[in-house]
């Protein structure tokens, strides 16, 4: 077996296969070649546009706001927690990974009341223990939800999730941060107060920004909140609704990226093109990976299509490390595990990736078993 070529990107960088930073396009990394300042009227404009553009995602022209933040993900769902949970607030936090976890921290950091309902990284949050925790406890106010857990891939059912919620009349905050863009999420079949996402995960923009969906009723009453003044969402609303301009510096090149990886994205067909590519990825994967003996963590029917946790092989001429530098070495970047229930590593399908790279991947990978001496199916 000759080495295979070195895949690359349009930009000839190592594909990543990854949760992010995630393969950006040639056109959205070019549309950051230029400066503006952040009172120039077409940096003003453009703003503006981006913020419509993602309220109209989510069909929330007329109700719903978008706040923009600097920062990677976390910010923004740390930002999201510290606005709309106030001191008297009390959360129900549902956790069924890492990301989940993280939210528990955060309201540590920030004195938050909370209780939790926590599942196995391998199951679904279970919308009638939801239910049932509501009924029981009327000091709730809020309830937190992952979207798609990244930490294995796991799509929880929001929409369940908010009609609990919404029946309790209690507030619905989601961190929909690895499904923004690529999984439906409609105002009119999801209720929630606050969803946030970032610029780099399936809007496939540079990395840098995150942004706050917001009921803007259920914004407009969060003054006071915030124990941050860089992360106080409200304030960032208010000032942008007076000046149409960020309070602290812009991250404008991330915003010029993120304009035009909307315009990709529109032109993908939106979340059904987006999501029905990435759909296609991980079935390619999926479906390899299993020829050559991998098992993944996940059921078909609760695998989100972004990103694939598969077990580590018992196989003894398997290692992890040096499964990761032969793959690295031929052009693509995966994932450690970070399961807590078992060894795993992990596989995305999304960012600026088609059939054809994940077909690359499966030889890459075919190639380092081969390698390994490990001829067949693995086990
Ligand atoms: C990526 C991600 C985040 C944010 O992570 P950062 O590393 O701060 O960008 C938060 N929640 C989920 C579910 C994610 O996938």
């Amino acid at each position: 077996m000759t080495t295979p070529q070195s895949a690359a990107s349009e930009t000839g960088d190592p594909l990543l296969l990854t949760p992010g930073p995630l393969t950006t396009s040639a056109t959205v990394k070019q549309a950051m070649l230029h400066d503006y300042g952040s009172r120039d009227d077409y940096f003003i404009d453009l703003n503006a546009r981006v913020l419509d553009r993602l309220v109209a995602i989510v069909n929330g022209e007329g109700t719903h706001v978008a706040v923009p933040l600097q920062g990677s993900g976390t910010f923004v769902v740390e930002a999201m927690i510290g606005c709309f949970v106030p001191t008297t607030g009390k959360l129900l936090l549902c956790i069924n990974g890492a990301y989940g976890k993280r939210i528990a921290k955060i309201c540590d950091y920030y004195k938050r009341q909370y209780v939790v309902q926590e599942s196995a990284e391998d199951q679904p949050v279970d919308p009638v223990l939801i239910d049932k925790t509501l009924e029981s406890d009327d000091d709730i106010t809020h309830v937190a939800v992952v979207h798609t857990e990244t930490t294995s891939g796991i799509l929880n059912p929001v929409e369940k999730i908010s009609a609990v919620v919404e029946k309790h009349s209690r507030s619905l905050l989601i961190d929909s941060m690895s499904a923004f863009g690529a999984m439906p999420l409609d105002v009119k079949e999801v209720r929630f107060d606050a969803v946030v996402a970032s610029s780099n995960k399936c809007l496939e923009g540079a990395p840098g920004l995150g942004f706050c969906i917001a009921r803007e009723e259920a914004l407009s009453q969060t003054q006071g909140n915030s124990p941050s003044l860089s992360l106080d969402l409200y304030d960032q609303w208010q000032a942008m609704q007076k000046n149409r301009q960020w309070r602290f510096t812009p991250p404008t090149h991330v915003l010029l990226a993120f304009d035009q990886a909307l315009n990709e994205f529109d032109q993908e067909g939106g979340v059904t093109g987006r999501g029905g590519r990435y759909r296609d990825n991980c079935v390619v994967l999926v479906e390899g990976m299993r020829d050559m003996g991998f098992r993944t963590l996940l059921p078909d029917e609760l695998q989100a299509p972004n990103i694939v946790t598969f077990h580590m092989p018992e196989n003894d001429s398997f290692d992890f490390d040096r499964f990761y530098d032969a793959m690295r070495a031929q052009g693509y970047v995966i994932y450690p595990g970070k399961l807590t229930v078992a060894d795993s590593f992990r596989m995305g399908c999304i960012g600026r990736l088609g059939q054809a790279d994940m077909r690359g991947a499966l030889a890459a990978v075919r190639y380092a078993l081969d390698q390994f001496g490990i001829a067949g199916k693995i086990t």
